[in-house]
């Protein structure tokens, strides 16, 4: 993940760096080529723009120019941007908002084979698991409405009981708004802290799904919607995500499969695209793999 960017981007630095004093003519050339290497990696045209012109902006506008480490402070400069760009350091945002009478609702979506299943079981898994969290284990119950994937629901189930948390028995022909509602009945009877609905996914967006994931949220009020995206799937998944909170009131993101090559535009992109913090990132197929996601440890890792 970041690789190339994280290389062209250390170019770009290690040369300004190297440099005693820095002209306006400099810095400018160094942020084209910033504006490359993002486009390179994937990350939105809008995105990239706004970015480079942001960080020129400031690094020619202050006294940079003439400190006495010019290639040091533009460097401090695109790595706060970053940090911008990533969402920012927000300590709540990462959590998710469960402040609520139980119980609290996290309704996932996303399109299939973007990890959604998985990433359901893994913050279930965390949600329930107090060392993870630092906060006090919490008492979850998952519920599959996927009706159209064959064997989704048992495919939660499965995960269930790997992560060791509860699943709404499976009925069979019920369909999806029936399956929620019956799953806030019974998280609310049952003295359920979070209840987790995985949604269906498509192949791709299309008014059906929206429709079907309104109609869920209606019935269900969920206190947060987390879109799951695939990392490496690049421009398309900045699609799919502005596709989504365009008509579904997202709370947040997930990148999935951040354990792989992805070049990064999907991650730097996200943010400016939907509006709403990346929560979570899934590194591996194992139901622990999943983590907080910081803006500035990300950051860190692309500048190197
Ligand atoms: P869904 O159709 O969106 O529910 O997708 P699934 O949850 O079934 O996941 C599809 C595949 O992606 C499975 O093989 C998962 O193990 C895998 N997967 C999910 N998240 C990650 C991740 O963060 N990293 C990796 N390497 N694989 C993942």
């Amino acid at each position: 993940m970041f690789d190339s960017l994280s290389d062209r981007l250390g170019g770009v630095f290690d040369r300004l760096r190297g440099r005693g004093a820095l002209t306006e003519a400099d810095v400018r050339q160094a942020m084209r080529e910033v504006r490359v290497a993002l486009l390179e990696a994937d990350v939105a045209l809008p995105v990239a723009r706004q970015f480079v012109d942001e960080v020129t902006e400031e690094a020619i506008g202050q006294n940079v120019l003439r400190s006495v480490t010019p290639g040091q402070q533009v460097v401090k400069i695109v790595n706060d941007a970053l940090v911008r760009m990533l969402g920012g350091d927000d300590p709540e945002g990462v959590e998710l908002n469960l402040n609520v009478a139980p119980p609290a609702i996290v309704m996932m979506v996303g399109l299939q084979g973007s990890g959604k299943t998985t990433t359901t079981a893994k913050i279930a898994k965390r949600l329930s698991t107090s060392s993870m969290t630092g906060r006090s284990a919490k008492k979850v119950l998952m519920a599959s409405l996927d009706v159209n994937r064959p064997a989704a629901q048992e495919q939660l189930a499965t995960l269930g009981t790997q992560v060791e948390v509860a699943t709404l028995p499976i009925i069979a022909g019920q369909q999806p708004v029936e399956i929620a509602r019956r799953a806030v009945q019974a998280a609310k009877l049952q003295g359920f802290d979070v209840l987790m609905l995985d949604t269906a996914g498509r192949l791709h967006v299309d008014q059906a799904l929206m429709d079907e994931m309104k109609a869920v949220a209606d019935v269900a009020q969920p206190q947060e919607i987390l879109l799951v995206v695939d990392s490496l799937t690049g421009q398309d998944a900045v699609n799919v995500a502005q596709n989504f909170s365009e008509q579904v009131p997202l709370t947040g993101v997930v990148l999935t499969r951040m354990d792989g090559d992805a070049r990064g535009g999907a991650a730097l992109s996200m943010r400016a695209v939907t509006g709403k913090p990346i929560k979570f990132a899934g590194v591996g197929e194992k139901l622990d793999q999943l983590e907080a996601f910081h803006a500035s440890r990300v950051a860190g890792r692309i500048l190197g």
